[in-house]
């Protein structure tokens, strides 16, 4: 059996198939969820570090299966990455955002940032969909970020072509990109070439534990001075605590976002916050 190789074993290896049994079970119970109304988005105010009030909200997708404990999107948005459902999950959590945030950006300004995975932009329709749930919603383009990360035109394989139309097209309905989670890939400067960014979102493994932390301070004031060279909004993530954010303040980092400020929340509790958070 040795001799038949890696795969074999691997296929074999009883841990490799539940883990394919829990993920194909995890997709039919996410289809399941979608259509019975079991999703719901919470948002997570993002910051101005000038001012500390909040100037925009990152939606964050979470499962609520009755009578269980909520499922968080890390144990479900990978599978329906492998299994395509996320194209019809993201158009949803797309549509229930800009619906959410409406009302607020015309309260006070606040606009709205939205994840994208590879998927969803390697779908013809993609654009359509996303001018539908604005014209829907009543948000406007400007009020939008679409979130992506930097994998985006490897992932999108043959489809980085139409990856980056549609984002050009979206771009110049006045819709803004971010990248997200920036840090962590390989070839992070290449993409700040190629693609039409607006946001770099600082992934939070670069955010040092407190201003003794000197290697981790360097790397991240290196990462928003190019930015800030490049004319991009910084925004830091993971800020846990006071010192972390006053130090990103200090080297010049626009937004932060992260547990010192606010957890993700539901719309409900989102709407109190920014009224007492945002001036006027
Ligand atoms: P992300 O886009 O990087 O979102 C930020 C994650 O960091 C969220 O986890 C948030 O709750 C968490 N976070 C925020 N502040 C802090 C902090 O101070 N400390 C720590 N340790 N964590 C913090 P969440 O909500 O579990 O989402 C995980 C990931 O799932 C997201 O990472 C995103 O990649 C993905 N995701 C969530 N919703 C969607 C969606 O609607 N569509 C797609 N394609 N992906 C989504
Ligand atoms: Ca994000
Ligand atoms: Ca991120
Ligand atoms: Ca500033």
């Amino acid at each position: 059996a040795k001799a038949a190789g890696k795969d074999c074993v691997s296929q074999y290896d009883p841990a490799f198939r539940t883990r394919q049994t829990e993920r194909i079970r995890i997709v039919e119970r996410l289809r399941h969820a979608l259509n019975a109304g079991e999703l719901t988005v919470h948002f997570q105010p993002i910051v101005e570090l000038d001012t500390g009030t909040t100037v925009a909200v990152e939606a964050l997708a979470r499962w609520l299966p009755p009578g269980e404990p909520p499922i968080g999107p890390d144990r479900f948005i990978p599978a329906a990455e492998d299994s395509g459902l996320i194209i019809a999950l993201g158009e949803w959590v797309l549509r229930r955002a800009c619906a959410d945030a409406a009302p607020w950006h015309r309260a006070n300004g606040v606009t709205l940032t939205v994840n994208v995975s590879p998927r969803q932009l390697a779908d013809d329709e993609f654009t359509t969909k996303v001018r539908a749930a604005l014209t829907d919603s009543g948000l406007p383009p400007t009020a939008l970020t679409l979130e992506i990360t930097e994998g985006i035109l490897v992932s999108a394989g043959h489809h980085s072509a139409q990856a980056l139309a549609h984002l050009q097209t979206l771009r110049a309905d006045g819709i803004r990109i971010a990248v997200d989670d920036f840090g962590t890939g390989y070839s992070s400067l290449a993409y700040l070439r190629v693609l039409p960014i607006d946001t770099l979102k600082i992934d939070r493994s670069l955010m040092p534990a407190d201003e003794h932390d000197i290697r981790q301070l360097a790397l991240v004031r290196a990462v928003i001075d190019l930015a800030r060279s490049l004319d991009l909004t910084t925004v830091a993530e993971g800020i846990e605590t006071a010192v972390q954010g006053e130090l990103l303040h200090r080297i010049g980092c626009d937004r932060g976002q992260g547990y010192h400020y606010a957890r993700p929340m539901p719309a409900a509790e989102l709407a109190a916050f920014t009224a007492s958070t945002v001036l006027g």
